[in-house]
């Protein structure tokens, strides 16, 4: 096994979710990821972990049941799942590291409507343990690993093992994992966006004004008393982790009332195995009041559709547009990557991280500005040419972001 391979699963398991002595591990694993599923094991167990324990996915599994199961089973999400997540992070304090490598395409041709149905359904049975998740009180990662069908879709030319080879290189460069010490290049990463963070924090604006020549021109009121988060949080006992791996992101809560505007996506939406592209969103007192898009529109449709609080934003996030990730030009049609490549913004629920002040009760943060929804959908929105403005609570504007990067 190779050294840059061990090197990587460590800095999972210690930057990311930071394991301490005698904790549970959850692990969510692709079956296609077997091997390194195994290997943060073990890598776990050296850092002191108690004991692991891996829920595996089955993405093709997941296509026969849409393909083949009527609704009325597809929506019935017994309770155990619920129960044995719960279990696991809220009862035994368990930290989560989860794998994203879904293959793009594999979903193709699949009923949009079903789909929608399915993972609904699943949003909803689960969401007392995204609310462990999304407020921090366990500490969680997600990670990625490369699989055929996926690697396949970033390198379509190449033959299987070169492509899965490619974008472990790909990975690696952007995880700042290719050194041998990539722990300490994490660590001087994250100090570098924590001072940006910081200054972010320090001006309290109020909106910002997004323009970008491809037709985005937004206004997005800042949640009351909102928090820039980003590179490190903590969790409920002030333990450091990293959620994501890569990150390049500082975020914060809109208001979900003060957003007004037009906004283009920048890059393809991967959207429960749907791929929507070139949409654009209008909104009027933070609703999205009217929609398109060029690939799948039916499907951001649907995604809208899933409550309420899907109409709304709840996170914006800023991210450079000259990065790691951005500046190798690939598109890796997975999240974690493409939305630490640029600016974007989520549809759906807000994290309750991002709201600061010594009131925590969910109807407190909501008086905010905070969303809620049963979603929580990044998108991209960052173009080379982006420019953002702050405006401070006396309507002073201040440049945050020229030709697409932070001007500090
Ligand atoms: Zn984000
Ligand atoms: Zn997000």
């Amino acid at each position: 096994m190779s050294e840059r391979l061990e090197n990587y699963a460590n800095l999972i398991v210690k930057a990311g979710v930071n394991i301490q002595p005698g904790q549970l591990l959850v692990i969510n694993a692709p079956i296609e990821c077997a091997g390194f599923a195994r290997l943060l094991c073990a890598k776990a167990f050296d850092a002191g972990a108690g004991d692991v324990f891996v829920f595996w996915k089955d993405e093709l599994l997941r296509k026969l049941r849409l393909e083949r199961a009527g609704i009325g089973y597809l929506e019935d999400v017994p309770r155990w799942q619920r129960e044995a997540r719960l279990h696991y992070v809220r009862e035994k304090g368990a930290c989560v590291i989860s794998l994203a490598a879904d293959d793009p395409d594999l979903l193709q041709g699949i009923d949009p409507h079903k789909a929608a149905a399915e993972h609904k359904a699943l949003a909803a049975a689960l969401k007392p343990y995204r609310h462990v998740m999304m407020s921090n009180q366990a500490r969680w990662v997600v990670a990625s690993v490369p699989t055929v069908g996926w690697a396949k879709k970033v390198f379509p030319g190449m033959s299987d093992a070169d492509a899965v080879e490619a974008l472990w290189q790909a990975i690696y460069h952007a995880c700042r994992a290719e050194g041998d010490d990539p722990i300490a290049a994490w660590t001087r990463h994250i100090a570098r966006m924590q001072a940006r963070l910081e200054r972010m924090n320090a001006y309290h604006f109020s909106a910002l004004h997004y323009t970008s020549a491809n037709g985005t021109d937004i206004t997005v009121g800042l949640a009351d008393d909102h928090l820039w988060c980003g590179g490190v949080e903590v969790d409920q006992h002030r333990i450091p982790f990293s959620a994501n791996i890569p990150t390049e992101e500082i975020f914060t809560a809109p208001h979900k009332d003060r957003v007004d505007g037009i906004v283009k996506s920048t890059k393809p939406l991967l959207y429960n195995g749907i791929l929507i592209e070139e949409l654009s969103l209008t909104f009027n007192n933070g609703r999205v009041v009217d929609y398109a898009a060029r690939a799948n529109a039916e499907t951001l449709g649907h995604l809208l559709e899933t409550d309420d609080g899907s109409r709304y934003l709840g996170e914006i996030a800023l991210v450079p547009y000259d990065s790691p990730i951005s500046n190798t030009g690939i598109l890796f049609y997975n999240t974690l990557f493409d939305e630490n490549a640029a600016c974007h913004f989520a549809l759906g629920e807000a994290y309750p991280t991002t709201i600061g002040g010594e009131d925590r009760r969910e109807e407190a943060l909501i008086h905010k500005g905070l969303n809620t929804s049963l979603s929580h959908e990044d998108f991209m929105i960052g173009a080379a040419d982006t420019a953002i403005d702050g405006i401070t609570t006396s309507g002073e504007r201040i440049a945050v972001f020229r030709q697409g990067n932070f001007v500090f």
